[in-house]
């Protein structure tokens, strides 16, 4: 299982499915992608070997320069398309690697406001979490900072927005992420491998970090909200 995100200058859906490729020693059961082309979100899943991703690509492209993708090892739901992230609700896509614990508690409480999921993953409750602050007028960051403060569980989770083309939301808890420093390009991965086509300077968001990353670059709060400083490092990795 394994996250990938880029901001760049470039088209994006190579990119994604080869930084998958390099994260494919995890293990994962489906793979999928989103991008924002012409500011509007869309996306591209299919279940087995990230073959059946890029087979299915070449009939259906996905333009964009900006993008997230994953890796699923499905814990909550079969691994079907369906339930392959990312997952998406109104403006709002995300995905996830790890668990949200009280995703049952999150859809009760989103089905009191009216919000029905439409997979069987825990996954979907942020996106529709995300969403539901959004229709209450919250901005991206906020809605996600809002979202990050109802979630029990450990992950890696990685935002998108349709019409914000320089935005990625990013955020640590139990499980490693990593955001890759380029020229004029960002990136986040699950590790400093996913990102060493790219970029070999890294910032780990250490514990309970989330960040929002631009194309300028990544403030970096900590888990009580505060800005938090963390240190850039050169990665060797010989690739
Ligand atoms: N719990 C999530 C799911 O089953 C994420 C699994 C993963 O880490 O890939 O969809």
């Amino acid at each position: 299982c394994g996250i990938i995100g880029v901001l760049g200058n470039h088209e994006v859906a190579p990119l994604l499915v080869e930084s998958l490729k390099r994260l494919e020693y995890r293990g994962y059961d489906s793979a999928g992608i989103a991008t924002i082309n012409s500011g509007r979100l869309d996306r591209r899943r299919a279940v087995g070997k990230l073959v059946n991703l890029s087979d299915l690509l070449v009939h259906e492209p996905l333009a964009g320069k900006s993008g997230i993708g994953h890796t699923r090892w499905a814990t909550h739901g079969a691994a079907t398309t369906v339930n392959a992230h990312p997952h998406m609700s109104g403006k709002v896509a995300v995905v996830h690697n790890g668990i949200i614990e009280n995703f049952r508690e999150l859809r009760a409480e989103l089905a009191e406001a009216g919000i029905a999921p439409q997979t069987q993953t825990d996954t979907e409750t942020v996106a529709l979490l995300t969403r539901m602050f959004m229709d209450r007028g919250m901005t991206p960051r906020e809605a996600a900072v809002a979202t990050l403060k109802k979630l029990d569980g450990a992950f890696a989770l990685l935002w998108l927005f349709d019409g914000e083309i320089d935005l990625m939301i990013a955020a640590r808890k139990g499980s490693p992420l990593a955001i890759g420093h380029g020229e004029g390009e960002m990136f986040v991965g699950s590790d400093a491998i996913a990102l060493a086509p790219m970029t070999d300077r890294i910032t780990y968001l250490a514990e309970g970090d989330y960040a929002f990353v631009t194309r300028a670059g990544a403030e970096i709060f900590d888990a009580e909200g505060r800005r938090a400083n963390r240190d850039e490092q050169r990665i060797d990795l010989g690739a």
